[in-house]
């Protein structure tokens, strides 16, 4: 029950509002696994864009 999970925040651009948009990403998922793609509900389109934490990238991004 140690565990702790930092945050660390990220910069990315939504591809429906084209603003850019600041999220919170778990510090500890870029080594939890392979496919671990963050979701982050954007607060511009109102959607979600899932984010790589490896990369800090979105690799794709679903309408509401
Ligand atoms: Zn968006």
């Amino acid at each position: 029950m140690a565990h702790r999970t930092t945050w660390r925040p990220i910069i990315f651009s939504c591809p429906n509002a084209g603003d850019r948009i600041q999220g919170l990403l778990p510090d500890d998922a870029a080594e939890s696994g392979a496919n671990n793609l963050h979701p982050i509900t954007c607060v511009a389109c109102d959607g979600l864009h899932f984010i790589d934490p490896r990369t800090d990238s979105m690799l794709r991004a679903e309408r509401s």
